[in-house]
């Protein structure tokens, strides 16, 4: 459902990331892990179409993201580390615009919105403009947003960041229900706890390059280390 063959990206001199391949199926829950600086977000920002790669090729769906952004956007949903909501909007005018730009039917987005603003806790909000949320809302809205078109594919940067554990129980129970039902996920954070709960599958990003990739426990086998945490010094202080 999502595939990376051999992306490259320099900038300038820096080069973000080196020959980055690979593959999360349908069902499947793929994390990135990596040090500060190790090319993360210039992954998930290549896959999403936002940035050019300078070698290499994305798919979403098998849809070429560079030549078929349309078909390729429109079943996938990017969280970014740092998302953009229009403050002066409400909460309900924001989802209705983004439902507008996925060209949803007035009564599905109303029924997909209600659900979703009542799973969040963010039923009693629907009026409140944006800019008044505390950051953890925030984040909600923006799940609520990313959710609302359904997609195949959800890329998702630092998304645990600032939540609250029944917020992050939550999301991590609505995650584990979609990816049952098929949605694939790759999502990067240093929430390296989360990924044991989460992940079927581990990829480890140092300086760039892919230096382990594989299931957790494939790769505790391969290493060594009983936890993540352990398997993670053990080959980032290479
Ligand atoms: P973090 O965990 O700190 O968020 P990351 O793994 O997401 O880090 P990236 O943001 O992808 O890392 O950065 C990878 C490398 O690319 C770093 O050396 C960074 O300084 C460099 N880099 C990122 N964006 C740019 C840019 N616009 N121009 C120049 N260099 C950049």
């Amino acid at each position: 459902m999502i595939k990376a063959v051999g992306l490259t990206k320099r900038y300038g001199r820096v080069e973000a990331l080196k020959e980055f391949s690979l593959e999360v199926q349908p069902g499947e829950i793929l994390a990135l892990v990596g040090p500060n600086g190790a090319g993360k977000t210039t992954a998930l920002k290549l896959l999403v179409g936002l940035l050019t790669p300078s070698a290499g090729t994305v798919s979403i769906g098998g849809y070429d993201v560079f030549r078929q952004p349309l078909e390729a956007k429109r079943i996938l949903a990017f969280l970014p580390d740092q998302p953009f909501l229009y403050e002066q909007l409400t909460v309900g005018e924001t989802l209705g615009f983004i439902g507008g730009v996925y060209r949803l039917p007035p009564q599905t987005l109303r029924q997909r919105a209600t659900e979703l603003l009542s799973l969040f806790g963010l039923s009693d909000l629907v009026d409140h403009r944006v800019g008044r949320l505390s950051f953890g809302m925030k984040s909600r809205l923006v799940l609520v947003a990313s959710l609302l078109h359904e997609p195949q594919a959800l890329i998702m940067d630092e998304p645990f960041f600032g939540l609250d554990p029944k917020t992050l129980q939550l999301i991590k129970r609505l995650l584990v229900e979609r990816v049952r039902q098929g949605m694939a996920v790759l999502l990067s954070t240093h929430q390296l706890g989360v990924v044991e709960d989460l992940a079927h599958r581990v990829a480890i990003l140092d300086r760039g390059r892919t230096i382990a990739l594989g299931a957790l426990d494939e790769l505790k086998r391969l290493h060594g280390g009983t936890r993540l945490e352990e398997l993670f010094f053990h080959l980032t202080d290479r």
